[in-house]
């Protein structure tokens, strides 16, 4: 909702209060900007099907099919050899769909049946549009990519400028429905201070980039971002989630540099991670391949807290063999070969399906046969996979002393914390479980004493606990890990976790948020792990603040009424006692 109260974090002055309004989407990436709002090129307007062509002009449509698409995937060939590392990545890909087989065959059919070049590249994405959303999770993520080289060929094949980035000179906030692969791989943070989206979410490539390049980014406002026109200047803080417009420029410049000199602690900061007065918090990293794990390495992660395994087979449409997977774990622990890493094992299905291992059809995937249940199914498959992970282990040359952890996700019984951790040991493995279900926080006393280890998914846990899909924009506000129902369920799991000695770490999102990492820490967490690059700001500011400001601010979170009135509180705490 736009509202014109007081922002969330801290009282913001503002030149004229009846006009300041403040509307609030997903805080993706933390830091502070002001600078006016721009929009990015409009999309060109989508032909409608006409009567169909003669036939003997149905190939030369096709020819100007094709010259638009080579010439498309071309230029973004080039900006791919401007650029390095993902956003390199991600430019190849786009050109990539650009040229695919698939959907160059389904724009022939449609030209071949009368259409115009235009109408053809409508008609055909529109047919993976739907396969991809009928698909859902991280397919449906993908939509936006579709879409964008839809645009991109039929604003060339018009002779329109491309849609997408504003040439704009001057720095500005990027406002965009949702940002396109290529306009955020050669984003000039420079000049686009900070992103602001209609749509996506936490996973969306838009977050993913903004990631990657340190852009303050906030996703899924949704429709509210309408009332703030182009040009207007925007306060936008990352961290919590809002854009403010009224604000006063002094103190605008105010809290930027503020933010600015919060950024250069965190550059300077150096783990390994400890509270002012020494009370340790592991902070380890998320990866989902060896080239993450390899990144990871770069930073101050310690080690490797979840490592989706799932997501190196999202293509995979038979089972690897046990050597062959192994090749590919070996390739994590080689990054980290003398810490900690933990392994999950495959979390197929629901918004992860991996065609070997998913269920074919459900009705409702989320709450289907996903994660260990899979394995309940086909323990053979469970098993190899547990072979690979103890094969990967020893050829990455694993001593005793550096022990590997598994954990299975999705875990909802005492009697699958059991199974699973027998057949862990049957192989030398340390046994863990993802505590992602409501109900095993709430059994954690019968869970956890067959476990040698346990990590929160917050993300799926939150989901589960407020009953909202996590990839929904509109639910955003529900899936929110400050979700006092959520640290209250992470709170029982840690107290009977204390009882049992049982190491209790947590892997989602909400490891990445510096001021819920206290909360957490309050709670008796003992380890973080989240995208690597968000260790360092989580460590920067657990040095800020000691054990006993941990335990308050659980206290303070769990004790509010909501996820907002929790996260301010908190802020305000931190405000008042450590900022001063
Ligand atoms: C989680 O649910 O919090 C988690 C870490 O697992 P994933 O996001 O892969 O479902
Ligand atoms: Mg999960």
């Amino acid at each position: 909702m736009a509202s014109t109260s007081k922002p969330l974090r801290r009282v913001i002055i503002v030149t004229d209060s009846a006009q300041s309004v403040t509307v609030k989407g997903t805080a993706v990436v933390g830091g502070v900007r002001f600078a006016p709002a721009v929009w990015v090129a409009p999309r060109p307007e989508l032909p409608t099907a006409g009567s169909p062509l003669a036939e003997d002009l149905r190939p030369a449509e096709l020819e100007r099919f094709t010259a638009a698409a080579d010439i498309v995937a071309e230029r973004l060939d080039a900006r791919a050899q401007e650029v390095s590392g993902n956003a390199a990545g991600v430019l190849k890909a786009t050109a990539g769909m650009v040229r695919d087989r698939g959907w160059r065959k389904s724009v022939r059919k449609a030209t071949n049946n009368g259409h115009t070049a235009e109408y053809a590249v409508v008609d055909a994405t529109g047919t993976f549009i739907a396969m991809f959303e009928k698909a859902g999770g991280l397919m449906a993520e993908r939509v936006t990519d579709l879409r964008d080289i839809r645009d991109r060929v039929i604003a060339e094949l018009r002779g329109e400028p491309e849609p997408g980035l504003p040439q704009v000179k001057h720095p500005v906030v990027l406002f965009a429905d949702d940002l396109s692969p290529a306009d955020t791989a050669v984003l000039d943070t420079a000049v686009f201070t900070a992103l602001v989206t209609r749509l996506g979410g936490p996973t969306s490539h838009t977050a993913i980039i903004a990631r990657q390049l340190g852009v303050p980014c906030i996703v899924a406002v949704g429709d509210e971002i309408e009332v703030i026109p182009e040009g207007t200047e925007v306060l936008v803080d990352g961290v919590a989630g809002t854009v403010t417009t009224g604000v006063d420029p002094d103190e605008a410049a105010r809290l930027v540099s503020e933010s600015d000199a919060r950024a250069e602690k965190i550059r300077q900061w150096r783990g390994p991670s400890q509270t002012k007065d020494g009370h340790r918090v592991q902070l380890l990293a998320n990866v989902q391949d060896g080239n993450a794990a390899r990144i990871a390495a770069e930073t101050q992660a310690e080690g490797i807290g979840l490592f989706r395994t799932e997501l190196c087979f999202l293509s995979a449409t038979s089972e690897p063999s046990v050597e062959n997977q192994a090749e590919v774990y070996q390739k994590v622990f080689e990054a980290f070969p003398t810490s900690k890493v933990v392994v999950r094992t495959l979390d197929a299905g629901s918004d992860k399906p991996v065609p070997f291992a998913s269920m074919a059809q459900e009705d409702n995937p989320a709450l289907g046969v996903r994660g260990l249940r899979i394995a309940r199914k086909n323990e053979e498959m469970l098993c190899r996979q547990l072979d690979a992970i103890a094969l990967a282990s020893k050829q990455a040359g694993r001593s005793e002393d550096v022990p590997t952890w598994v954990m299975a996700p999705m875990v909802a019984t005492a009697y699958e914390a059991e199974w699973f951790a027998r057949l862990c040991r049957e192989r030398g493995l340390t046994a863990g479980a993802m505590i992602e279900v409501p109900a095993a926080a709430l059994m954690a006393d019968h869970l956890l004493p067959h476990l040698d280890f346990v990590s929160i998914g917050t993300n799926d846990l939150t989901q589960y606990t407020m009953a909202a899909d996590r990839l929904s924009p509109e639910l955003a506000y529900l899936t929110d890990p400050w979700q006092p129902a959520v640290l209250r369920l992470i709170q029982h799991t840690c107290e009977v976790a204390k009882v049992t000695q049982t190491p209790v770490g947590v892997c989602g999102e909400a490891a990445a948020d510096p001021y819920l990492a206290c909360v957490l820490t309050g709670l008796g967490v003992s380890s973080l792990s989240a995208a690597s690059s968000s260790v360092a700001a989580v460590g920067a500011h657990l040095a800020e603040v000691d054990i006993e400001f941990c335990m308050k601010a659980a206290d303070v979170a769990m004790a509010a009424s909501g996820a907002q009135e929790a996260r301010a509180a908190v802020h305000e705490l931190y405000d008042t006692e450590v900022t001063k």
